[in-house]
This record gives structure tokens, sequence and C-alpha cells, in this order.
């Protein structure tokens, strides 16, 4: 089952919601944007980037492989198909 994940509008890091790296103003942090897209939070409240190496994010939103919190090896058994809504390439 996917889960859906709500744009953060606010930046309050809410439990399944997801941010957009922002770019920046330095070749180090356009590199991270690039590196690191997007921000989520977990269903338990854990923030954390997907990786450009490991994720896919899809035109329609829909993250492949699933996503497995930063917060496993401390217990956090998040680990979940996830499609980001309202996702739009840029
Ligand atoms: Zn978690």
């Amino acid at each position: 089952m996917t889960e859906p994940f709500w744009p953060d509008t606010t930046g309050s890091h809410l439990p399944h919601t997801w941010r957009r790296t922002p770019p920046g103003d330095s070749e180090m942090s356009r590199e991270s944007a690039r590196t690191h897209p997007v921000g989520v939070t977990c269903s338990e409240g854990h923030s954390f980037f997907l990786s450009a190496a490991i994720h896919t994010i899809h035109p329609d939103g829909t993250v492949t492989p699933s996503v497995v919190c930063s917060d496993a090896a401390r217990g956090c058994p998040f680990h979940e198909w996830v499609l980001l809504k309202g996702w739009r390439d840029e």
C-alpha cells in the first residue's frame, strides 16, 4: 500500500509531509538540492532527506523504491511506498 505525503507548505515538518530542498545560492547548496532533492517526515515524526542516488521521484509523485525511515536503526518501523501529493517536475 502507498502512503500519501502532503506538501509541507508551512515548514511544520508534520508527519506525512514533504518539502523540496531549496536550491540556495551557493554551489554546495545547489549540489545538496541535486543529491537530496526532497525532505520528508515519516509517520512517527522523523524528518530526513531522500537521496537521488537511491530514490526516483516519478512525474506523478510516486517514489521508488519504497522508503525506509532514517531512524530505522533506532527502532522506527516506517517502511512504506510513498506518493508525494502535489509533486510537479520543475
Ligand atoms: Zn521514522
